[in-house]
């Protein structure tokens, strides 16, 4: 559904109008059209002393075509310069203040893992407050930090937690401009397994995703290259819900990376589903998740016409909203049974038909409402908050027999979901986050691929909101 404020604020004298009456203007964010893996421009890499990110920062910034810049004045400077020459990177150092406008920056890259006290922290300042003017449109900031509760102090718990106020606070920020900041706790042993999300964070991929936390865990290292532009070639997908919306999102942008993807709906959505998949050229299961032969069918598809799948994606869901005193029964068991426990129950019968591969990805699609819950939407809310529960409860489990669970929570998504809300409701929900407009379905289904990503061994137990930071939840 077209989104008539956007189109108003995209006009010359919308915007003059907008700006007049101190409303937000949303800015037009660049995302992946398949050429732009990074964004590009100057990106400037700073560090805290001590910190340990620096040589893999630099050696995945030379696949793309940031071009590098340190801060002359910065202390870490030797550090920074010799981790840029080690990636055989060009690298010019600047003194913000006098370079003017050729100074402005797509992407701004801290390696805070050398913080260890709350004095530290002062380096977080020195670094960003020189240059945060200096940001272009759609830019991204990175913070990489320690995971607070593998530190070995209470100094360093408490610095690299604040971390996290810094990082919410900034995006808030930066947003109305259409930038992203993020942070990225790495444990420590774990720094190699990062790669993944640093690449994703500085892509047009993230571009509705901000103020997230995203952990790396210690996992086994994959050493394969792989090619960046069809990462998820030779891997099979199982995506539900699939006919419209998230779902066929989700199977296109799998097939885009390389997946085969099998798309799975309701017998009734049959004729959509059929489109979706001859669309990304995968084939098709019309079940409905909730009868008690699904969880058998799947696995029996998955194992015996693919020899097992590689990425389970939990897509398919309903709302069913009324207030608590006013919901009937029957409302409340269908939106857990297929929001939820389907899920349970087809995972447990995947794993038992060993149908998910070595290395498999299962992702789970929570929702913001799992999180700071709604207004009429307990059944929704509950549901949602389960899956929060199911992701974190199953992490350990699975990563023993080396499978990654992660979910993703989006928050306003123009989607047919959303597009039969109440307009005031509908207004709210675009306008309420730090980029002022809603989500597209593509922006689920690029965090959904992230997450997918045969090198992301250390993302696991993640729940990353694609919400453009909604101040609800938050
Ligand atoms: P949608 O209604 O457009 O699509 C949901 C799909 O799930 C439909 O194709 C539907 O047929 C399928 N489905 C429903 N019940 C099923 C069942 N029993 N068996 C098999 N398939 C079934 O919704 P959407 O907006 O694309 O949402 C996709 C997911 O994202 C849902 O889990 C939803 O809760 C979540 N989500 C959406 C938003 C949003 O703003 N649109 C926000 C947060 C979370």
């Amino acid at each position: 559904m077209s989104d008539f404020y956007t189109s108003i604020a995209k006009s010359s004298v919308g915007r003059k109008l907008l700006t007049a009456v101190n409303l937000p203007v949303p800015a037009t964010l660049e995302r992946y059209t398949g050429d732009n893996l990074f964004v590009s421009g100057n990106l400037l890499l700073g560090a805290a002393p001590g910190g340990k990110m620096l040589d893999v920062v630099a050696n995945l910034v030379a696949d793309s075509t940031l071009k590098v810049k340190v801060l002359d004045k910065s202390d870490t400077i030797d550090a920074v310069t010799k981790a840029i020459k080690g990636a055989k990177l060009e690298i010019s150092s600047v003194t913000p203040s006098q370079e003017g406008d050729i100074s402005k920056y797509r992407a701004l890259v801290f390696d805070a893992t050398g913080i260890e006290t709350t004095k530290d922290l002062r380096t977080l300042y020195d670094f960003f407050h020189p240059v945060v003017r200096k940001l272009n449109s759609n830019s991204r900031i990175v913070i990489i930090g320690r995971t607070p509760e593998s530190s070995t102090s209470v100094g360093q718990a408490t610095a690299q937690r604040a971390l996290e106020g810094f990082n919410r606070s900034l995006a808030k920020e930066v947003g109305k401009k259409g930038s992203t900041t993020q942070v990225i706790y790495v444990e420590t042993g774990a720094e190699a397994l990062a790669d993944p999300a640093i690449r994703f964070f500085l892509s047009p991929k993230s571009a509705y995703v901000t103020a997230q936390v995203l952990r790396i865990s210690k996992a086994k290292l994959n050493r394969k290259k792989i090619d960046w532009s069809k990462p998820l070639e030779g891997k099979v997908a199982l995506v539900t819900g699939a006919s419209r919306g998230i779902g066929a999102s989700i199977a296109e942008i799998l097939a885009r990376d390389g997946a085969k993807v099998i798309c799975l709906d309701v017998p009734q959505a049959e004729e959509d589903l059929k489109k979706v998949a001859a669309k990304v050229g995968g084939t098709t299961i019309a079940v409905d998740i909730t009868d008690p032969d699904a969880p058998k069918k799947i696995a029996d598809t998955l194992k015996n016409d693919f020899g097992g799948a590689d990425i389970i994606v939990h897509n398919a869901g309903v709302t069913r909203d009324k207030t608590l005193g006013g919901m009937p029964e029957h409302l409340w068991d269908m939106v857990i049974d297929i929001n939820l426990s389907s899920e349970e129950r087809i995972n447990d019968a995947l794993l038992e038909a060993d149908a998910i591969n070595k290395g498999g990805r299962i992702i789970c699609v929570s929702s913001i409402s799992g999180i700071a819950g709604n207004f009429g939407q307990t059944n929704y809310g509950t549901s949602k908050a389960g899956v929060i529960g199911y992701v974190q409860a199953m992490t350990k489990p699975l990563s023993e027999k080396e499978i990654t669970i992660n979910a993703v929570a989006p928050g306003f998504i123009e989607t047919q979901m959303t597009a039969a809300m109440p307009f005031a409701t509908r207004e709210v929900g675009r306008r309420l986050n730090s980029l002022s407009q809603g989500g597209l379905p593509q922006d689920v289904a690029e965090t959904i691929a992230f997450y997918a990503n045969p090198c992301g061994n250390g993302v696991k137990g993640n729940i990353v909101r694609v919400c453009g930071q909604m101040l609800i939840g938050a």
